[in-house]
């Protein structure tokens, strides 16, 4: 609908389903040096470029030797370290002792660990009986040379990065990060470096957000902050619409001040929804504008920061070319639990060091931010349950 007010409410799993469906990635890409790689999405499939490992390399120290001789004494013939290769082979009634990540000599089946050996002068003495195969992988068995090793749309973590190391990467393929403007709004708020009168608010969200955004994949670009007034809205929001994405903070609520929906119709913004069931942040504003996703996110931090986790964050990574997850873990409850039904609820709680157990975390509600800090975790108390006894699980979304 565009260039009007939605009025339309949506679930928090309709809501979560709607920004999958309608974000997109950009699709740029960018070389990177691997070592700048970590965090990043990676934009093209990567292939080995050779068997891995690439000879039988053996997993163990002891003795090379072949099964048919076992049990039995064998005649140490010479030793090959990591970085060698043994030049002859092993013959019947012969070892060769072998370092981890040795070369297995040709001839050998298998390497028997030290420890289950004996060394006598020139012999060694092993009771064990035969198994082909033992204590070394054969040459191609972890990835053959051509095989797809990671693929477009994986975030490159340290796992990731060691493989790109070991196929010899140097320069990654990765999407470009979606720049995301941050504009706060209201004439409450001051910059975080100033000193505030006291009915003034230092601006703590484009902060939240700013890091939010990092984490998600994208970056941030923070802008002054609006005034509760159209002209000063509408100039700041067409500068963020210059971004790939927008995220505003306040202004979204009922009140006579409430500017951003306006501004936004005044831009011909199609709006997908603007209230959701869950607290806090049920004014919560997801649309496009100008050919840009923009999300009125509601002022008070704690529904800034919950709306960013549970739907903003799909979107930066969605844009970024990951596929977006919100794992929800579950925990047995300390306490009892009561909600109203109706709405999903995320609140501040503390998750045992084990991860078993969870504890709400006392409040003062939306505004309360030392209690966020102070929790590690939100409790995610289901729309259609009222109760939950001490021992229940409930979800946990970590924050
Ligand atoms: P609003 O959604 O504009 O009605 O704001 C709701 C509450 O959040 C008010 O108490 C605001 O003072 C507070 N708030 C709004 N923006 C920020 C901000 N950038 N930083 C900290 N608090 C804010
Ligand atoms: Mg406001």
């Amino acid at each position: 609908m565009a260039g009007a007010r939605a009025q339309m409410t949506l679930t928090f799993e309709q809501a979560r389903e709607c920004v999958l469906r309608e974000t997109r990635a950009a699709g740029d890409i960018e070389q990177i040096a691997l070592g700048d790689a970590d965090g990043r999405v990676l934009a093209e499939p990567i292939h080995a470029d050779r068997d891995y490992p690439p000879f039988a390399r053996s997993a163990r120290d002891g003795y090379a030797v072949r099964s048919a001789d076992l049990p039995g004494t064998l005649r140490i013939i010479g030793e090959v370290r990591a970085g060698e290769v043994f030049s002859g082979s092993v013959g019947a009634g012969e070892a060769v002792e072998i370092m981890t990540g040795a070369p297995l000599p040709a001839g050998a089946d298998q390497v028997i660990m030290i420890e289950h050996t004996r060394r006598e002068g020139d012999r060694v003495v092993i009771d064990r009986p035969a198994k082909t195969g033992d204590n070394f992988n054969p040459r191609g068995v972890e990835a053959a040379a051509g095989a797809a090793i990671l693929e477009s749309g994986k975030r490159l973590g340290f796992t990731e990065v060691a493989l790109l190391a070991m196929v010899g990467k140097q320069c990654v393929p990765v999407y470009r990060r979606p720049r995301v403007a941050i504009l706060p709004t209201g004439d409450e708020i001051v910059e975080a470096g100033v000193e505030p009168q006291e009915f003034q608010i230092r601006n703590s969200n484009a902060w939240s957000l700013a890091a939010q955004v990092r984490r998600a994949g994208g970056v941030a670009e923070m802008l002054p902050v609006a005034r509760d007034n159209y002209e000063s809205t509408r100039m700041l929001v067409e500068r963020g619409l210059e971004s790939d994405l927008l995220l505003l903070s306040g202004g979204v609520s009922a009140g006579k001040y409430d500017i951003v929906e306006k501004v936004l119709a005044d831009l011909g913004a199609t709006f997908f929804f603007d209230r959701v069931l869950i607290q806090p942040g049920q004014p919560l504003v997801f649309g496009s504008a100008r050919g840009k996703f923009f999300f009125g996110l509601p002022g008070n931090p704690a529904s800034t920061m919950v709306t960013f986790e549970i739907f903003a964050r799909a979107a930066v990574e969605k844009m970024s070319g990951a596929t977006p997850t919100l794992p929800l873990l579950r925990a047995k409850l300390t306490r009892e639990f009561h909600h109203k039904t109706g709405l999903t609820r995320f609140l501040p709680a503390t998750l045992s060091a084990d991860g078993a157990t969870i504890t709400p975390q006392p409040w003062q509600g939306s505004g309360d931010i030392a209690a966020l800090a102070r929790a590690n975790c939100f409790l995610v108390a289901d729309a259609d349950r009222e109760s939950w006894n001490a021992g229940d699980d409930i979800r946990v979304l970590m924050k």
